[in-house]
């Protein structure tokens, strides 16, 4: 079959690799009709990872069920289904207690597990023809039969529940203002998910005019970061206050603000900043236990500059991790069925897997509106 392989450092093909089989009487194999590519991806595919060439990328995933182990008890062939990117096995003490981004069971030493990415278990990703499920009654949602809404549904394999995930962390309320850092597809998700809740007053702090337009469309408030000290921009609209809750939708490789250079924290201390006293940070966006790729010692050992004197006299909670994407997919796919969710609009793109080099390459600039691709590598 047709795969997605990493070649190395910002180059990516589209190669033959070997068909996945059932190995375990509780997987299937699922016809791949979309697959997306990640924020999450571009860190592998700028070689800031330890991820080796030959690995297939695609932990976002949707598709129709083909051939079914003899175990597998909930699922039919032609069932239409999402899977979460994190692979859980059900039953793991974390699993249990619906922290399925955490499970001990499918990556032996490390707590979680996701397809095609790098540190994450054995499980191949899904920008190719057929993907492999594990544990497949639990990791797989149940879809309606058809094509509909497919660009909506995808979105559940991860940036909607993880954008809500930030929400939920930050434990955002009805009547609540939101400073949502980051423009890119987990940004707007969370942007987008904090209007679900009921938030009174969102900002999006980027500097990709596309993204901060798009921000503008669901209804939040952009905030260049270009154009001037995004915590003050902010205090300037909320009388001088802050905003109760802030998320992180941008992680480690984060830009500083007046210059071209990354600043891993820049981020976190531009949130202590915005935030008011006794508010909350959700942090969805990664943070990695060493970035070789960094820019200075600090943080090529994972430790960052994180102001935590302020934050600790103004009282701010915070939660941050993987996103356990099985917490929130089925209610947020019943929110897409009955029209009370959109996520779609943050797609920019649809191709077939064939344009997966390009997309990556103009994704990763963040140029020509490259927001969020979905490949297309089945009918
Ligand atoms: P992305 O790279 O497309 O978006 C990041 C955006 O942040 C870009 O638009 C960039 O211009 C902007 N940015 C850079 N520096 C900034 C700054 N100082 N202030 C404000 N904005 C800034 O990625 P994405 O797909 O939206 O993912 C965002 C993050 O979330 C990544 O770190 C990704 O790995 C992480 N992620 C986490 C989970 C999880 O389960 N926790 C799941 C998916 C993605
Ligand atoms: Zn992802
Ligand atoms: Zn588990």
């Amino acid at each position: 079959m047709k795969a997605v392989v990493y070649k190395g450092p910002f180059e990516v093909a589209v190669e033959e690799v070997e068909n996945p089989r059932i190995e375990h009487p509780n997987e299937v194999i699922v016809r791949v009709t979309s697959t997306a590519i990640c924020g999450s991806d571009l860190h592998m595919y700028e070689g800031r990872t330890a991820a080796e060439p030959g690995i297939v990328f695609g932990h976002e995933n949707l598709g129709v069920i083909e051939e079914l182990g003899a175990g597998v008890t909930t699922l039919k062939r032609g069932d239409r289904v999402v899977m979460p990117f994190n692979v859980a096995c059900g039953f793991c003490k974390n699993c249990v207690a619906r922290f399925t981004g955490f499970c001990t069971t499918v990556n032996p030493g490390f707590a979680g597990g996701a397809y095609g990415y790098v540190a994450m278990g054995p499980w191949t990703g899904g920008q190719a023809e057929y993907l492999k499920v594990p544990y497949a009654d639990f990791n797989c949602l149940k879809l309606p039969e058809g094509k509909e809404k497919e660009s909506d549904f995808i979105l559940l394999a991860d940036i909607f529940p993880t954008g809500y995930h930030g929400n939920e962390l930050a434990q955002v309320s009805p009547g609540e203002s939101v400073a949502v850092y980051g423009g890119g597809p987990v940004g707007l998700m969370a942007a987008y998910s904090a209007m679900i809740r009921g938030a009174k007053k969102v900002f999006v702090v980027d500097r990709v005019l596309e993204r901060l337009q798009k921000a503008e469309e669901i209804g939040a408030i952009p905030i260049n970061f270009a154009e001037g000290n995004p915590v003050e921009q902010i205090k300037e609209r909320t009388d001088g206050e802050g905003t109760d809750k802030g998320i992180d939708a941008v992680g480690y490789q984060a830009q500083a603000h007046t210059e071209d250079r990354e600043e891993p924290a820049t981020v976190l201390n531009s949130l202590v900043g915005t935030v008011r006293p006794t508010g909350a940070l959700g942090i969805p966006g990664l943070y990695v236990p060493a970035d070789p790729g960094g820019p200075d010692e600090n943080s090529k050992r994972g430790m960052l500059m994180v102001s935590i004197g302020k934050l600790f006299e103004k009282g701010l909670r915070l939660g941050t991790g993987q996103c356990n994407v099985k917490r929130y997919n089925r209610q947020l796919r019943d929110m897409i069925i009955e029209d009370r969710a959109r996520p779609s609009f943050v797609v920019s793109h649809e191709l077939p897997l064939d344009e997966a080099p390009t997309a990556y390459d103009k994704f990763d600039k963040r140029v020509e509106g490259y927001t969020k691709v979905v490949l297309h590598p089945q009918a």
